[in-house]
């Protein structure tokens, strides 16, 4: 069953189209890569499949309802989460309370620092935070304040605030980028880890390799359109795909 379906959508800036009638259906429970060059159009499809930027014509619809004219709070409740380029953290909160809050968040509608002043509602968000927090492999780090966490740290931090919220979709735009070659492959793990989790993710990556051992299902972008969709070894061997990268 399709989450996430994204028809004949165009996005021009000025007189440069960014994104040329692009149609995609992102499935329940899958790991859908969207790949391409620097300038393909990637963050902008990202930003339009999340409601963030409004196409010039065409539709998106999240589990049959459109996106558009909704709110970055109604994205949260209606169960879609984005992981941010730069982490949004309270770099003064510890760990825990990091997570407990946005773990609240989905319930509330919005990110709030005063969220945890009800002590009936901490226990349970606390316990939890704790859980996640272990998942991601941050378990001695709970009572840290999130400041002081190492660069890669910081994304596993980042990966449990978005899963605290519990969505439907997860999307991550450029999860490896800027990092060493070892915090690549330890964010890959952690991703194929998420994967077990069942949530649905879209991820998007410059770097090719990072997603083929991944994702069950790869779209290509290059120069706004899409110029290849399917299983990973559809896509590896396209010659449009090896143009693409070699061209870009
Ligand atoms: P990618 O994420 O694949 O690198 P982007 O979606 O960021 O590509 O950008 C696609 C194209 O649209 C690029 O040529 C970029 O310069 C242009 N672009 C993106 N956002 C804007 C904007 N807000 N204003 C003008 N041009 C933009
Ligand atoms: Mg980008």
């Amino acid at each position: 069953m399709s989450l996430l379906e994204v028809k004949d959508v165009n996005k021009s800036f000025g007189g440069l189209a960014a994104l040329s009638n692009i149609n995609l259906s992102v499935d329940e429970g899958t790991v859908h890569a969207i790949i391409g060059p620097n300038g393909a159009g990637k963050s902008t499809l990202l930003n339009v499949m999340i409601g963030l930027i409004e196409a010039d014509s065409g539709t998106v619809e999240f589990d049959g309802r459109s996106l558009s004219n909704v709110s970055p709070h109604d994205i949260i409740q209606r169960g879609i989460a984005r992981v941010f380029q730069t982490p949004q953290i309270f770099p003064e909160l510890s760990l825990r309370e990091n997570v407990a809050i946005a773990g609240l968040a989905r319930r509330d509608g919005k990110f709030k620092m005063n969220a945890l002043q009800s002590p009936r509602r901490t226990a349970e968000v606390y316990d939890a935070a704790e859980d996640l927090l272990e998942d991601m492999g941050l378990k001695d780090l709970v009572h840290e304040e999130a400041q002081h966490l190492s660069r890669g740290d910081k994304r596993r931090l980042e990966l449990a605030i978005c899963l605290a919220a519990e969505p439907r979709l997860l999307l991550l735009d450029e999860p490896t980028a800027g990092m060493s070659r070892h915090d690549t492959n330890q964010t890959i793990d952690l991703l194929k880890k998420l994967a077990e989790r069942g949530t649905t993710k879209v991820v998007i990556e410059h770097d090719m390799h990072v997603v083929f051992s991944l994702a069950e299902r790869i779209s290509v972008l290059a120069q706004g359109q899409i110029i290849a969709d399917g299983a990973p070894d559809e896509v590896r061997g396209d010659p449009k795909v090896e143009e693409a990268y070699l061209g870009g």
